[in-house]
């Protein structure tokens, strides 16, 4: 069978076994959507973000890119965002990274991988603003550590954006949430959590900005993140 015919296959088994159990399962989901979760997630595809949720369709809104990355010039993040808050009222906005990401480990390696270079420079700049921590750390490590250094980053970009500020300041949701996937065990590690306010960000978050001129405040941001993930 073709690669292509076993998906088709597939899809109608799945058609057929859900309505089997529930004849409504679909005319339900048809009549528009409503969900709780917008995910931002990486293209990856051993990160199967419904599987590994057990969330039906209509639970989770979801926007996919190399290195699962929250730009403030991506029109296509920034369009998704407020969508899923100013119509579909999500409650939660969750960055999902993975361990043993190609994009963020192609970033460590330096430029040679054509277009993707570009797309990827918002990783290096995760790894310009935290040099000394990844520096400091063998090389295995230090994916993982930049792993999880660019989910927090990309949360605090979500937390930037006008639409989440505007939301804030009326004292609505959205909370923000920081998720690595382990592709070794299938297991979702949560970085950082309940980010409800500009105080939240300002002070879970490892890229917070001070009030004396705009510094980041690595040293004591990235403690509190460590606290907020339950590893101090
Ligand atoms: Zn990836």
């Amino acid at each position: 069978m073709k690669e292509i015919e076993r998906l088709f296959k597939n899809n109608r088994d799945w058609s057929e076994a859900m309505r089997e159990t529930d004849p409504e399962y679909f005319a339900r989901r048809a009549q528009g959507q409503s969900p709780m979760f917008f995910f931002i997630g990486c293209c990856d595809s051993r990160v199967p973000t419904e599987v590994m949720t057990g969330a039906h369709p209509g639970e989770i809104f979801t926007l996919r890119n190399i290195a699962n990355q929250a730009a403030l010039t991506d029109l296509s993040f920034l369009t998704a965002l407020e969508y899923a808050i100013e119509f579909l009222d999500v409650k939660h906005v969750v960055v999902c990274g993975h361990y043993k990401c190609g994009g963020v480990l192609a970033s460590l390696a330096g430029l040679d991988h054509g277009i993707v270079d570009h797309w990827l420079s918002g990783v290096r700049d995760v790894i310009r603003i935290h040099r000394d921590e990844l520096d400091a750390l063998p090389e295995e490590e230090r994916g993982r550590r930049l792993v999880q250094l660019n989910v927090l980053e990309q949360v605090y970009n979500v937390s930037r954006t006008p639409v989440v500020q505007r939301a804030w300041a009326r004292g609505r949701r959205p909370i923000l949430t920081g998720l690595v996937y382990d592709l070794e065990n299938g297991l979702i590690d949560p970085l950082v959590t309940d980010v409800g306010s500009l105080v939240d960000a300002n002070t879970m978050l490892p890229h917070a900005i001070d009030d004396s001129g705009g510094a980041p405040q690595r040293a004591r941001a990235t403690q509190g993140v460590l606290a907020a993930a339950g590893r101090t």
